[in-house]
């Protein structure tokens, strides 16, 4: 198989100057793109921050059809200016295979979101593109049906693919979904692609993103990414869980600190 680990070097995977498998990759961005100004001024405060990509989503893959979908095309040409500025490569969440070759011009790599982790044609689509993938594991699937998604990318012939846990389901309800650390270590033993944490969507909850951060830098992640927003109070998606742009600098900061241990 194309992503098993037995004894090929560990894959490197550039996004402009961030390199995944090579020191700590940070993704820092607001879940939505909501609009020009708040996505630049996101873009400038997690850049200065220390964030090496900036995410936004222009199309959000929401529980109900009746909360905010994304500004699209539109937010993906105020997300791609926000990066042109601050000077950051952008990542963004890809939802249907007739949208992949057109939003591949506008972003650096795409995101293919826990929900569509099985969605073969889309798996496919983006591994015909020559962008970098961030493959989020699916919030109810096993470590082999993540890695064959990924072998799903790659037979496709596009080896770069990224993957990143983001929490599955458990019977647990104080958290958003469980954060599964041992999974950090575990595809590292299965597979050399590179694995990063979500502990935004892992938890769902501010006050257990820095530690979870803490810890999957601890249990050996090549990155993390997190949502910030300039007032998490208004923001139009995932608000409980949107770091304000100074819990974003704080945890930069620390994560940075610890990673010169690892
Ligand atoms: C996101 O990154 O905004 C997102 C929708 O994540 P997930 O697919 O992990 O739920
Ligand atoms: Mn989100």
């Amino acid at each position: 198989k194309l992503v098993a680990g037995n004894g090929k070097e560990r894959s490197k995977i550039e996004v402009g100057n961030a390199v995944f498998g090579e020191g700590l990759v940070i993704i820092a961005g607001p879940c939505s793109v909501e609009s020009e100004d708040q996505i630049l001024e996101t873009a400038l405060a997690v850049k200065a921050a220390g964030a090496d990509i900036l995410r936004g989503g222009a199309f959000k893959p929401r529980t109900s059809p009746y909360a905010f979908q994304g500004l699209g095309l539109q937010g993906l040409k105020y997300l791609a200016r926000a990066g042109e500025a601050a000077g950051l490569p952008i990542i963004t969440e890809v939802l249907d295979t007739r949208d992949v070759s057109w939003v591949a011009e506008f972003a650096q790599m795409l995101q293919i979101g826990a929900r569509n982790m099985q969605n073969f044609s889309l798996l496919k689509e983006v591994g015909k593109c020559q962008r970098p993938v961030l493959l989020k594991r699916g919030m109810y699937s096993t470590l082999e049906e993540w890695l064959n998604c990924a072998e799903y990318i790659m037979n496709e012939g596009n080896p770069q693919v990224v993957l990143c846990e983001r929490g599955i389901r458990s019977f647990e309800t104080y958290t958003r979904n469980t954060l599964d650390l041992s999974a950090i270590p575990a595809v590292k033993e299965l597979s050399h692609l590179p694995v990063i944490s979500d502990p935004t969507h892992g938890t769902g909850k501010v006050s257990l993103i820095k530690p979870m951060c803490l810890a999957s830098v601890a249990a050996g992640a090549d990155g993390i990414t997190v949502e910030v927003h300039r007032n998490p109070a208004e923001a139009l998606s995932d608000k409980d869980q949107a770091l304000t742009h100074s819990q974003f600098e704080e945890i930069a900061k620390e994560v940075r600190l610890l990673e010169r241990y690892m």
